[in-house]
């Protein structure tokens, strides 16, 4: 599946320090030109005012400089949350949520950014999933969302209480949970992720960007053997029976619960780094205690840490419910009582269709069952 061509956004200092050597000049120009584009958010060539004018101008007139995202369309959550949709160029709507956290953490902001537009796996609680793969998005597109919601966020420093604090401390985590299965788009994902934690730009920490799978096995091999990710890794679980899985999870059929362990398990972690496992919780469905234990036996011998996350239903006639309160705490006991780390997740923005698995563009949601 192709991609839309890359532009200015999307390019290493490299490719820069070879544009400008292809040119005769020194390579620090390209840091310089890296550094307006991402650490000042500066994208007219002709305000670059440490070029010279010929540079600026041949800048100008060789280079694409036309955004590879416009603002579509900007919607607020009761809880503070936003979701954007980005007009592509070629006409198609890519959504991003920005989430803000809770008491203490009001100042920290997740983005959550999507990495194809639309998606082929097929989930049967998710609204992207009826789009179907429409295409890849670039790594300039996929750099883009997090440049168009921090225009948003300088534009209203108020509500985001950004005054005083550099462009780059705005937003504390990055998660690849948008539309698509970043693994499937893998070359741009990983190119995306090098531009926005470079120094030498947003110098985000690639510890605080996280990558997440449906299960996409050759994906995982390939990102396990990507010499340079020092991101962190989510996978959708969501059942450890294979029936089930491949009931929610297309995917699994053809990489089957086993299988995606034996991929979990080869995964090179750093020292004091897990994986996150999602987990929705479907009230009657997978949130049995025999469904606990077999999660803990899924988690035998993996540096793993369980999310859990409430499900919510889209468009109408959804065929899934969420666990109640009493079913989720008993599954919780279960896996605490093994030892697992447990996180329960709130999840953002679901009154604007912006939580997890409601992200979808111009097609009805699916309710598969
Ligand atoms: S949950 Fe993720 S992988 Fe599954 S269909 Fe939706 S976007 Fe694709």
């Amino acid at each position: 599946m192709g991609c839309a061509e890359d532009t200015p956004l999307g390019w290493s200092p490299g490719r820069w320090r070879d544009w400008f050597a292809a040119r005769g000049q020194p390579a620090f120009r390209g840091d310089q030109v890296f550094a307006w584009l991402h650490r000042f958010g500066v994208t007219d060539p002709m305000e670059m005012t440490n070029l010279g004018r010929g540079l600026r101008e041949a800048l100008a007139s060789e280079l694409d400089w036309e955004p590879p995202l416009s603002v579509a369309a900007v919607q607020r959550s009761a809880d503070g949350s936003v979701k954007f949709g980005f007009g592509t160029r070629d006409g198609h709507v890519v959504e991003s949520v920005l989430i803000p956290g809770s008491g203490r953490d009001r100042r920290k902001y997740t983005v959550c950014v999507s990495s194809q537009l639309g998606c082929a796996l097929g989930c049967a609680f998710c609204a992207t999933a009826g789009m179907g793969l429409v295409r890849d998005l670039s790594a300039a597109e996929i750099v883009a969302q997090v440049h168009r919601i921090l225009e948003h966020m300088g534009e209203e420093p108020g509500t985001y209480q950004t005054a005083g604090r550099p462009r780059a401390q705005w937003l504390t985590n990055i998660v690849y949970m948008g539309m698509g299965e970043p693994l499937m788009n893998l070359p741009a994902v990983l190119a995306s992720v090098a531009v926005l934690a470079d120094p030498g730009g947003l110098d985000f920490s690639a510890r605080r960007i996280t990558i997440s799978t449906a299960g996409w096995v050759p994906g995982l091999e390939a990102l396990a053997a990507a010499p340079d990710f020092a991101g962190q890794l989510a996978v959708s679980l969501h059942a450890c029976e294979d029936a089930l899985r491949t009931r929610l999870m297309p995917v699994n059929r053809r990489y089957p619960v086993a299988r995606l362990r034996e991929a979990l398990l080869a995964f090179p972690l750093a020292a004091r780094r897990r994986i996150t496992l999602e987990y929705i919780l479907f009230d009657g469905l997978n949130d049995s205690p025999a469904q606990a234990r077999a999660l803990i036996r899924f988690c035998e011998g993996l540096r793993v840490k369980v999310n859990l996350i409430p499900y919510h239903a889209h468009g109408e006639g959804s065929a899934f419910s969420p666990s109640p309160p009493a079913r989720k705490a008993a599954f919780v006991a279960i896996l605490q009582g093994a030892g697992l780390t447990v996180i329960e997740r709130a999840s953002a923005g679901s009154d604007i269709d912006a939580a997890c698995g409601q992200l979808a563009t111009g097609s009805k949601p699916r309710a598969t069952r």
